[in-house]
């Protein structure tokens, strides 16, 4: 399938020269319309809801979009809470999906009321601690199968190298000992591979939480009240893949429900989901200019845009797929390495790509960098990270992060003498 873009060349130059490339920008209209597309796809389940990965796409203007849809905050770390509770999402709007977990941590999400997810059964005690030594009353306990998860397409992973959860054995002991505890309310949650390209991924996760979720009610008496699928539902990152399809994930989840759960009198369990790429990741470019051409054994085209405001390409060798603004239609005739300016060999946004003919000052666009794009990124080099756009439905753009300074760069350092020094410079 062709890959889309949804800004123009004109527009992007039109941005580009309030802004400055590279930037960010993020469609509106597509975050909206897919947020609609997953309620309506799991609306047959009364308890639904959605809590979107922060550490996707950790800014707050985005989160309040998705807030309006019921949309929730999955946090795992004390900054993504301050984010949640910054947007007005507290509560049972967070659910805190953690592992190797500060107590601070704990602390804080407790006092915020979110749900808490338990990486560990020895964090029981850890967190009724942090707690202040009454857990609440409704626990979460993240679950581990062990072994390889084979998908009926083939891919896999491998759940028994993973750092995250607990056996089935130690969820029942977990479920006895919160109960013991005063705990009333429970959830299971797993996430048990990464990127799925296949409608399937969900309802194969399901069928297995769900039994798990039976033999726990049974074993323990625990009142389960949800299953959380977390994330892991993919994009098609290349033209070549076909994207999922949410109305399909979520049909597939239904019929596994009503053969499983509601047989067993759990027709009232409520599925959560904890969706980072698939709800960002194809609404969010990043924007840069061609600034540099070089021919020496390799065709390269140097941006202006490097690994440090999107990492995932050096970082896993990830695709991300390429548009030459203007160019959306011309041959790919032109075989080129994009490259970033980090002093790493690795900092190449496409290796050996065909490309229609690029010209310096063309503006290109990297799809798919709405989710674990932004956020990833780093301060190497001491290059500094672009600015997030918002493009809004009615075509107007809003800032919805400023690009870094120097002065961000060097703020750590503004206890000591040299920063005054360093400050004279910040222009
Ligand atoms: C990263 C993560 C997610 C989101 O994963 P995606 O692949 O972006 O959907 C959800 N839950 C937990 C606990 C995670 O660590």
């Amino acid at each position: 399938m062709k890959k889309s873009v949804f800004v123009t060349r004109e527009k992007a130059e039109e941005i580009a020269a309030e802004y400055l490339t590279p930037f960010y920008l993020y469609d509106e209209a597509g975050i909206r319309a897919n947020a609609k597309a997953v309620k309506d796809a799991f609306a047959w389940n009364p308890g639904f809801r959605e809590y979107f990965a922060v550490k996707a796409t950790p800014n707050p203007f985005l989160m309040q979009i998705l807030k309006e849809y019921d949309i929730g905050a999955d946090c795992s770390s004390y900054t993504e809470l301050m984010l949640a509770e910054a947007a007005g999402i507290t509560g049972s709007g967070i659910m805190f999906s953690s592992n190797d977990t500060p107590a601070e941590e704990y602390t804080y999400a407790n006092r915020l009321g979110a749900i808490i997810n338990l990486d560990d059964i020895t964090h029981i005690d850890f967190c009724e601690k942090a707690c202040g030594g009454k857990l609440p009353e409704t626990m979460s306990c993240r679950f581990n199968p062990g072994g390889r998860f084979t998908l009926s397409n083939g891919i896999m992973d491998n759940p028994g190298d993973a750092k995250y959860g607990m056996t089935a054995e130690q969820i029942r002991e977990a479920f006895t000992i919160l109960k013991s505890k005063g705990v009333k309310y429970f959830g299971i949650h797993a996430f048990l591979a990464s990127n799925t390209i296949t409608n399937d991924y969900y309802s194969q996760l399901a069928g297995r939480l769900f039994d798990l979720a039976i033999e726990l009610k049974n074993e323990t008496g625990a009142d389960i009240r949800f299953i959380n699928l977390s994330g892991g539902v993919g994009v098609a990152y290349r033209p070549d893949e076909t994207p999922n399809d949410i109305a399909a994930i979520g049909a597939g989840v239904e019929k596994v429900y009503n053969e499983k759960l509601v047989p067993a009198g759990m027709g009232d369990v409520a599925i959560y989901t904890e969706m980072g790429r698939f709800m960002m990741a194809p609404y969010g470019v990043v924007v840069t200019r061609a600034i540099h051409e070089k021919h020496t054994y390799k065709e390269y085209i140097g941006v202006d845009a490097c690994a440090v405001n999107l990492m995932r390409p050096a970082m896993y060798g990830a695709y991300h797929h390429i548009t030459v603004l203007g160019k959306e239609d011309a041959p790919a005739d032109h075989i080129y390495d994009i490259t970033g300016s980090l002093c790493e060999n690795n900092d190449k946004f496409a290796i050996d790509r065909q490309l229609p003919g690029i010209e310096m000052g063309d503006l290109l666009v990297i799809h798919d960098a709405g989710a674990h794009g932004y956020s990833m990124g780093y301060n190497y080099n001491g290059k500094l990270k672009c600015a997030e756009l918002l493009l809004k439905e009615d075509g107007r753009v809003q800032l919805i992060r400023r690009a870094e300074t120097p002065g961000d760069y060097f703020a750590t350092l503004d206890c000591f003498e040299i920063y005054d020094k360093l400050k004279q410079r910040v222009r």
